[in-house]
Formats: structure tokens, sequence, C-alpha cells
């Protein structure tokens, strides 16, 4: 499939969604050194807002663009772990005006928008699909440090339930090209700074339970986020420490992106379909995993999505 899309194109771009994580990062490069190494007469560019600093040690992070060229157009646009169009942020006029389009997507809420779709709502990543495209023997070792790391972020270290037996295997195998995953893991998901580590001890500090102890919800504000010099992409995680307090079924939590605007993140067990949700408020994402932003107090947001909260727990309050 990769190679027949491929070869209708000389010029390739690649995009993900904005505000990038692990997955869409490592997917978009895993993508993008595939294509260096075993495509040698095709000219590739990552488009990708600002990356988290720890996936800066991933080959050709350096060479990724934050704008669009005036007049730059592509063959192809090839669009990762994006849901949406406008989740591309910056890069959607590239999507718009190429001349073929493949999404490569996991997301529950995609409407395979584009040209050529390879969506997989199951899948546990999108790198787990990327990987699928690839030729395995091709696979170098830049790629499989790319492609590690999206499915350790987005299986949260092999532990939420989308891990399946293919992301495993997968692991394996690129643990044989050579990826030092206890580093990985480690510099990429568990080392925080202190300002980190301080934001989140607030957060799980000032969470308030509700639904009688089966959701909880925390929020930073900006001012906070300021007073620690902490930025938004650096507040990920927070929300899967919230989710393991016992009983909860549906964690939220938010961040002000500006006065009364928040970014939402939540995460459920069995019993709620968050992305459901997400989508009832212009957001999307998984069924145990979404996000959205809405606008109002946080007392406004708690109350809109306790409510929807409450309807798919019915019988079971
Ligand atoms: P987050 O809570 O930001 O870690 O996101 C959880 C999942 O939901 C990820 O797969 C995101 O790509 C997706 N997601 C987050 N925010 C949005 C949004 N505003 N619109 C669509 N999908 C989103
Ligand atoms: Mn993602
Ligand atoms: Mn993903």
């Amino acid at each position: 499939m990769l190679n027949k899309i491929l070869s209708q194109a000389d010029t390739i771009a690649i995009g993900g969604h904005v505000r990038p994580d692990g997955d869409c990062v490592g997917s978009c490069m895993a993508m993008y050194c595939y294509i260096k190494e075993n495509y040698k007469d095709k000219k590739v560019t990552v488009y990708l807002e600002e990356i988290p600093r720890p996936f800066e040690f991933l080959e050709g992070t350096e060479s990724i663009c934050h704008e669009i060229p005036e007049d730059k157009t592509y063959d192809l646009f090839i669009c990762q772990d994006c849901g949406d169009k406008q989740r591309l942020g910056f890069a959607a006029p590239l999507f718009e005006t190429a001349a073929h389009t493949f999404c490569i997507d996991h997301h529950i809420s995609n409407e395979s928008f584009a040209e050529e779709n390879y969506v997989v709502p199951d899948a546990s990543s999108t790198s787990e699909l990327v990987y699928e495209l690839f030729d395995k023997e091709k696979v170098s070792l830049s790629t499989a440090e790319a492609l590690y790391l999206g499915i350790v972020h987005d299986t949260g270290v092999f532990q939420f339930s989308c891990a399946a037996p293919s992301t495993f295997r997968m692991a394996a195998e690129l643990l044989e090209k050579g990826v030092d995953a206890p580093k990985l893991i480690r510099d990429t998901y568990y080392v925080k700074s202190y300002a980190q580590n301080q934001i989140l001890a607030r957060a799980l500090m000032e969470s308030i339970l509700f639904l009688d102890g089966k959701g909880i919800v925390s929020s930073i504000r900006k001012s906070t986020m300021e007073f620690y010099g902490v930025t938004p992409k650096e507040l990920d995680g927070i929300v899967n420490h919230l989710r393991n307090t016992r009983g909860v079924k549906v964690a939220v939590f938010m961040y002000e992106l500006e006065t009364n605007v928040y970014k939402v993140s939540m995460r459920s067990d069995d019993d709620v379909d968050v992305s459901k949700i997400a989508r009832y408020y212009g957001g999307g994402g998984h069924k145990k995993a979404a996000g959205l932003t809405m606008a109002g107090t946080h007392y406004d947001i708690i109350n809109n999505l306790s409510e929807q909260i409450e309807l798919q727990l019915g019988g079971s309050l």
C-alpha cells in the first residue's frame, strides 16, 4: 500500500496533530526516516508544532518545519495521528493544496477525510499502523526508535488496554533493531523536571472527587503554569495519575489556554466512552482517552462534563 501511494509523489509532506505527543512525533519521524533512507530520490519534509524537548534525540527532528513556506505545494501529504483536518493546525493548508492525501490514524472520531485512509480505531497507536506499512527489513535503528517512542507513549508503557499482542510483538522486533528501551522509556516518559513534579503534586493535591467518587477533576490556571515556568506540553501525564485513584471511572484534567478557555483531557475505564463526550463538545479521541477545548470557568466545564458522564454511568451510580 505504502509503495503504491509513494510511487505517485516526488515531494512529500508529513504532518500530525497540534500539540504533538509521543505517538504523533514518533510516527511522523518514523515515516520521515523510512522514506529518506529507502526512497532516496524523494523529497520529504515534516511539519509539526514545537515538539517536547525529550523527543529531540530522534533522528531528523532538527529539520522539522514549524511554519509553511509561501506558495509551497506537495505531490503528497501524509497526515498521521490526526482525527480531523482542523487538528493539523498550521499545516492544514498543505493538506488542502496537496495533489494527493493519505491519512494514517487510530482515532475513533476519524471520518476518513483524506483521499486514501488507513484508520484502525482499535490499534494501540499510529506508530503501530505505520510499522505495519513498512517493509520490516528496511526499518533502521532511527526508524525503530521513533516507532518505539510512539507505542510507549500511547500505551502508557504497555499498560493500557490498547496494547495488544501485536504491539508487544512489534516492540520485540524493534528491540532486535537495537532500541535501548530502558533509556528511551525513562528519558522520554518518566523523567520530569522539578517544576513539572511540583505542578503534578499541586494538581493531585487540589483534585476533587465528584459523582460519588466515580469522577475526579483537577485544573491548572495559566497563572499557576507561569508561576512554575511550565508550558502546556509539559503537563502531559497528569491525567493518568488522576485516573489511578481507586474507585474512579473518569478522570478529568484541564489547563487554561487563555482566560476562561480550557484544554480538557479525559481518561476512563470500560464504563464510560469519553470520546462520545469529547465529540459532543467538538473534541475527539478514543473510548478511554479523549480531549477537547472548552470555554467557561472550570466550574462550568466540570458541570457540563459531569452531566454527560452521569448519563453514561446511568444506573451504576
Ligand atoms: P489528550 O487528552 O490531549 O492526551 O488526548 C487524548 C486523545 O484525544 C488523543 O488521542 C488526542 O489526539 C485526542 N484529542 C485531544 N484533544 C482533542 C481535540 N480537541 N479534538 C480531537 N481530538 C482530541
Ligand atoms: Mn496523539
Ligand atoms: Mn495516537
